[in-house]
């Protein structure tokens, strides 16, 4: 039996019972093992509805913002998502399964060399891994259909809202430290819609490398 079952199960029911209804972000949450995304001396923990630390005083997300981020996100499957702080790399892993290609920045070498190596493990293809300044987006692979930002910045940076294609939709904290709200932004050719998701706390993004 798949290691994890049970707790992966309950995980899964407190979710829906949250409000996370989508199947197949509630898919996506199961065919990941998070166990592998965290540290060895945390497994026990993978499947707590709780943000765990990771290296280099980093953080996993909690599994509900996860869900409800990759749920604001509107994938249908043919997306190229750009994502912004990949960490462990979790949130990137969740989403090769919904979208197209994922494109993750890092500016963190060693966590990136480790969600590689993960990645990789788990035979996940539909993904490009990039050690650099996510502030300045990847203007080579630019427009995206979605980007998701999962470190916090006071103002989101206007170089990552020109990358969105019309009609495309990002996610992002935004807000000053302990008042960050999740952001939900659509472009249209008239301008940017905004939406409050709920309140949040992430990792600031530090600009550089
Ligand atoms: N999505 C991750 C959560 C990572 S925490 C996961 O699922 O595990 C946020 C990450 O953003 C950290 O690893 C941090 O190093 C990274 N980060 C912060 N500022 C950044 C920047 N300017 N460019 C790229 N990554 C950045």
């Amino acid at each position: 039996m798949q290691e994890f079952h049970t707790e992966k199960a309950q995980l899964i029911m407190t979710l829906r019972g949250m409000g996370v209804l989508d199947p197949a972000v509630l898919s996506a949450l199961e065919a990941v093992p998070r166990e592998l995304f965290v540290p060895a001396a945390l497994r026990q923990h993978a499947y707590e509805n709780a943000s765990l630390p990771i290296a280099l005083d980093q953080t996993i997300s909690q599994p509900y913002v996860v869900a409800r981020m990759t749920e604001a996100l509107q994938l249908t499957g043919r997306e190229r998502v750009l994502e912004i702080g990949c960490g462990s790399g979790y949130q990137a892993a969740i989403l090769t399964f919904l979208c197209r290609r994922v494109y993750s920045m890092e500016r963190l070498k060693p966590l990136l060399v480790d969600a590689e190596n993960r990645l990789r493990d788990l035979r996940i293809s539909n993904i490009s891994l990039r050690h650099s300044d996510g502030a300045k987006g990847w203007p080579e692979a630019a427009p995206f259909d979605r980007i998701i930002l999962t470190c916090g910045s006071r103002k989101i940076p206007d170089i990552l809202l020109q990358q969105l294609k019309i009609d495309g939709i990002m996610v992002a904290p935004e807000g000053a430290d302990g008042a960050q709200q999740l952001v939900v932004i659509t472009r249209r050719e008239t301008g940017f819609e905004r939406n409050i998701l709920m309140p949040v706390t992430f990792v600031p993004l530090i600009e550089g490398c």
